[in-house]
């Protein structure tokens, strides 16, 4: 289940009025120069990873290892992944007829999303890890903390054809960003959205592959937490909480986990870094 605009007003008013009159900015040009030497932590929203595998190591990322696909990838580059398994805590996102609860099936997708993006050498950070429920923009900071990273919400729908699934990018959002180059923290996404199409159709293709009747490219959405983040970054809603048995979504989880980590590695060679945000596509 995502939420658009128009919900946020609804359900969230005052997250946004809060929004409105902190006024906080996003300093574009230190997003789109990621330094990796200096790639930071998570922000305290999101526990450190500990995982040993999570490390990018000779033969990952790192250095000049060749992909699966072929490209080169560079030092430097896109080697974090920040994955939001999103809804939990109060929030149990879309419920099935049989109890299916979104919030829990998409923790367990994330497990091993997590795993599949790992072994492709990237460093994943996660917006949460249990029950939690962090705020739109605590899973947003999450992200727009990291150098070099891509950013992938996970979600199950109630609606669609069970068995398939399909990414979302942001809508068009008018960067308003002003003479000194700052732009409102809700318009983050706003000069990522070229990269958010390439990196989300990349991992579309790949779903359509596997989930027949997916389509065959990105679809773009008005997704709330996509319009905060500072980084490439997509929606993937797999269909449906309406299956009678949770094991018919459980089944799905390795082929959409192998298409989200297959797309970000195809899409490290796209990851162009820019000094202005007037450079990007
Ligand atoms: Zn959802």
């Amino acid at each position: 289940m995502l939420l658009g605009v128009s919900n946020i007003f609804r359900i969230k008013s005052l997250s946004l009025t809060r929004l409105l009159s902190v006024a906080l900015l996003v300093v574009v040009l230190v997003s789109l120069s990621p330094i990796p030497s200096q790639a930071q932590q998570p922000a305290p929203v999101a526990p450190a990873t500990t995982s040993p595998a999570a490390t990018p190591t000779a033969g990952g990322v790192a250095g000049s290892a060749t992909s699966a696909f072929g490209a080169q990838t560079q030092q430097g580059g896109l080697n974090i992944a920040v994955l939001d398994p999103a809804h939990g805590g109060t929030d149990p996102g879309a419920r099935g007829t049989g109890g299916i609860r979104e919030s829990e099936i998409v923790l367990d997708f994330a497990v091993q999303v997590r795993r599949a993006l790992e072994l492709q050498g990237f460093q994943v950070v996660q917006t949460r890890q249990g029950n939690e429920n962090p705020s739109f923009d605590d899973r947003s900071a999450t992200a727009n903390a990291q150098r070099g990273a891509v950013f992938v919400t996970l979600h199950i729908s109630s609606t669609g054809l069970p068995g398939t699934a399909r990414v979302y990018v942001n809508s068009d959002l008018s960067p308003v960003a002003n003479a000194s180059g700052l732009i409102p923290w809700d318009r983050a996404q706003a000069p990522f959205l070229g990269l958010s199409k390439a990196f989300g159709d990349l991992v579309q293709g790949f779903l359509s592959q596997r989930f027949k009747g997916s389509p065959d490219t990105a679809q773009s959405a008005s997704v709330r937490q996509l319009r905060t983040t500072a980084a490439p970054a997509i929606a993937v809603e797999v269909s449906s909480v309406t299956v009678e048995d949770r094991a018919d979504l459980d089944r799905m989880a390795p082929g959409v986990a192998e298409a989200i980590a297959r797309g970000a590695a195809a899409f490290r060679p796209s990851y162009v870094v820019a000094h202005s945000p007037g450079a990007l596509p």
